[in-house]
């Protein structure tokens, strides 16, 4: 088979890459080892997980009504329809992706690809039977797997990834999380919800490293009053199979966090959730001249062009952030570049969100890092508690905080925390893609009472005008 363009991996950068070529003229092969396509984020990421932090969020929405006066009494899991309610969703998506494939008549070939050559790829069917599929141009869109620490039994079936964590196959009574990182938080806050009495345990001082302590403090405060235990500053040192669960042994890092941390416990399952790890040393990329880094990234300009002129890499594969908008975007620009448009990866910020209730996002420059590079920045931000639509929504936690470059006057980074995080920090990304200034957000009219005037709120703080109106 030959194609003038060859898309390896149909994740969210692959499809994306394909379809867009196929919209600007170009024949396109897109190779997929699995029979679905759509890769992590619709598969076993984004979409299951979203999908599974609703159902997450409509139980505790109803178990705190009580506050407001309406009691729902205990919820009912059925669990089977939970996990069904999720394949539900997942499969609309991928099934339609498929017809948008079809419709543009992108061919998909089943299988796993290596390059044999840097003009061609052999694919090698579940069956066993191989392909050989040539091109003039390829997009590298491999993606990433699931981080494997080497002395955890993965063959017990009590321990999970997130894939399995998503799978729902039970709702463990004493869950362990290994990881306080997003997707560790995100599937701690599904479990808890449907019952399961959960562990994190991180290496860091905090959950969620990287990100400022300040959002991440109201997430923190609330899951410890929830959850059975949060160890941070610990290492996990051994896990063992046990007739009664998974022995757990534990080693506290500081003298701060050893008197909290028990030398052992056990649990019914242990969800291991420490990172992904980029897919750049599986497929042969030598073969074909692509420079691979020690950790299996695949390094790009800002065309998302590889070393080699006529191969390009997106997404995971590329670099952090592992998120699913970057590898659309890439996909884009390395579509649009093939095609002979004058197409960069220019991006100003790319937002990061977690899911977790409350949800924390921010985007540009945290103000750890403003620190560490000495920039001089103006901060202002706007607690909820101050927020009428906040309290009404039942939530005084969250903050919104903006920070602008003391030098330009413009946005440089912003962080909320709080219901909605996620939906809120598109704002901001674009406030930011735009130069705005502290004045120009302030001077813009957002409606009231809503979340989003948290964001003009906060800027006026930085410029001095806030006026606290509830
Ligand atoms: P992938 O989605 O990894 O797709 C790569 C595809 O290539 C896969 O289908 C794979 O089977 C295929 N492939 C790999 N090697 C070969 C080969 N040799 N031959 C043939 N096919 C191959 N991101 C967000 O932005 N928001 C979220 O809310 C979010 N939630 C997440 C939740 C979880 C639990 C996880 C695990 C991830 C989440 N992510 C989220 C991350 C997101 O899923 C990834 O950033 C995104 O999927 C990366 O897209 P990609 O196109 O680079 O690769």
């Amino acid at each position: 088979m030959h194609a003038p363009l060859v898309v390896l991996g149909s994740g969210p950068g692959g499809y994306t890459a394909a379809f867009r070529a196929a919209d600007l003229g170009l024949e396109v092969i897109m190779i997929e080892k699995y029979e679905i396509i759509g890769g992590v984020c619709l598969n076993v990421g984004c979409i299951p997980s979203k999908a599974l932090l609703h159902t997450a969020s409509v139980i505790s929405e109803a178990e705190e009504a009580g506050k407001h006066g309406v009691s729902f009494g205990k919820p009912k899991i059925e669990i089977d329809k939970v996990r069904e309610n999720k394949d539900e969703i997942v499969s609309k998506l991928t099934g339609g992706l498929k017809t948008l494939a079809k419709m543009r008549k992108v061919t998909v070939v089943h299988g796993y690809g290596k390059f044999t050559t840097d003009k061609a790829i052999e694919v090698v069917a579940e069956d066993g039977t191989k392909t050989e599929v040539t091109f003039d141009n390829c997009i590298i869109a491999a993606g990433s797997r699931v981080t494997k620490l080497p002395f955890i039994p993965w063959d017990d079936p009590r321990v999970m990834d997130s894939t399995g964590a998503l799978e729902l196959e039970d709702i463990p009574e004493r869950l362990l999380v290994v990881g306080g990182g997003i997707i560790g938080l995100e599937m701690a806050t599904v479990y808890d919800a449907l019952g399961s009495q959960v562990t994190i345990v991180e290496l860091s001082p905090g959950l969620m490293p990287g990100t400022d302590r300040d959002l991440v403090k109201p997430l923190e405060r609330r899951i410890a009053k929830q959850y059975e235990n949060i160890f941070t500053n610990t290492k996990l040192a051994s896990i063992e199979p046990t007739d009664a669960g998974m022995l757990c042994k534990f080693e506290a890092l500081d003298e701060k966090t050893a008197k909290n941390v028990p030398e052992s416990d056990t649990f019914d399952r242990v969800l291991v959730s420490i990172g992904r790890s980029p897919n750049g040393k599986l497929i042969d990329a030598d073969k074909a001249g692509v420079a691979v880094d020690d950790h299996g990234f695949i390094a790009t300009d800002n065309q998302m062009r590889t070393n080699v002129p006529h191969i390009f890499a997106i997404g995971d594969i590329v670099g952090q952030p592992m998120l699913a908008h970057k590898a659309t975007h890439e996909g884009k620009t390395a579509a649009e570049v093939i095609a002979g448009h004058k197409a960069f990866f220019d991006a100003r910020a790319i937002p990061s969100v977690a899911y977790t209730n409350p949800e924390i996002a921010w985007m540009g420059k945290t103000e750890e890092e403003c620190k560490a590079e000495g920039i001089e920045i103006t901060k202002g931000a706007f607690p909820w508690a101050a927020s009428g639509r906040s309290l009404s929504n039942g939530r005084s936690e969250g903050m919104t905080k903006v920070m602008f470059d003391k030098g330009t006057g413009q946005i440089i980074g912003a962080g909320i925390v709080g219901t909605n995080a996620g939906e809120l920090i598109a704002e901001a990304v674009l406030a930011l893609e735009m130069g705005a200034d502290a004045e120009d957000i302030g001077l813009t009219i957002h409606p009231h009472p809503t979340l989003s005037e948290t964001f003009n709120f906060a800027a006026e703080v930085a410029e001095g005008t806030c006026t606290d109106i509830y």
